[in-house]
């Protein structure tokens, strides 16, 4: 079941990546494992499933542990600074840098453990209020103070859009991270590439990918509906 509907949505995101004339290897699709259970990830793992997404470290450490030591785990959800120390040595990607000092802080675990942490700065171009993420002006600033960190690599930009039941409603949204990621790039910041855009969810992959998402993140179309508890958070 679960690795029918992966099929589905990675034979989805290949046919979209190759129509807007893209190398299929361009968009990585993350399976969002958050709320379920080690057991589905081990079903996807066992197809050759090898990036999942997390977005609350507790589940990401103990996923880790319970399972195969090369998945490629994506943390893509608000990351506390006093969590950092956790996570720096089990993750592939962090996606949700939004501040210089969370920056500092992953800096300061990374050279600890001698690593390179790969990170996206997370920006927030809807400008919604209940959302993490940086506004669109404040991110050049940002990243150029966080550039100078050297076990840090900024690989580019992730947005989280807003919930829509038409995934078009999205699409100047993607735009705006699209261009926002190439004029950053044409400045040329030493130890930044753009070449990272981790846009779409289950929702909006398709014309996420349309507009330029090198990586969609799609969780309720692969694991089907997570539960929620009364407060909105997922249990
Ligand atoms: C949960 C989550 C997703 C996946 O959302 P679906 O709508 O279930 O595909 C993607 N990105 C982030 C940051 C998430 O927290």
């Amino acid at each position: 079941m679960i690795t029918d509907n992966y099929k589905e949505v990675l034979s989805e995101v290949n046919s979209v990546t190759l129509k807007t004339g893209r190398d299929i290897n361009d968009v990585c699709l993350i399976a969002v494992s958050k709320t379920k259970p080690s057991e589905a990830i081990s079903k996807l793992y066992e197809i050759g499933v090898r990036d999942f997404g997390e977005n609350k470290v507790q589940e990401l450490c103990s996923k880790y542990e319970e399972l195969p030591k090369d998945i490629r785990w994506h943390l893509i959800g608000h990351l506390q600074r006093n969590k950092v120390k956790y996570i720096v040595d089990k993750v592939f990607m962090i996606h949700s840098v939004d501040s210089v000092r969370l920056a500092e802080e992953i800096q300061k675990e990374a050279a600890k453990k001698n690593l390179i942490v790969n990170i996206l700065i997370q920006v927030n171009v809807a400008c919604e209020e209940s959302k993490f993420g940086l506004d669109t002006e404040d991110t050049e600033k940002i990243i150029k103070n966080i550039a100078v960190m050297p076990n840090i690599k900024i690989k580019g930009l992730m947005t989280i859009a807003p919930f829509v039941s038409n995934g078009e409603e999205n699409r100047e949204i993607f735009q705006k991270l699209k261009q926002l990621s190439v004029d950053i790039a044409k400045k040329n910041i030493d130890n930044v590439c753009m070449n990272v855009l981790s846009m779409g969810m289950s929702g909006d992959y398709t014309v996420a990918i349309e507009e330029g998402a090198t990586m969609v993140r799609v969780g309720t179309s692969i694991f089907g509906e997570r539960n929620y508890n009364r407060q909105g958070e997922c249990l």
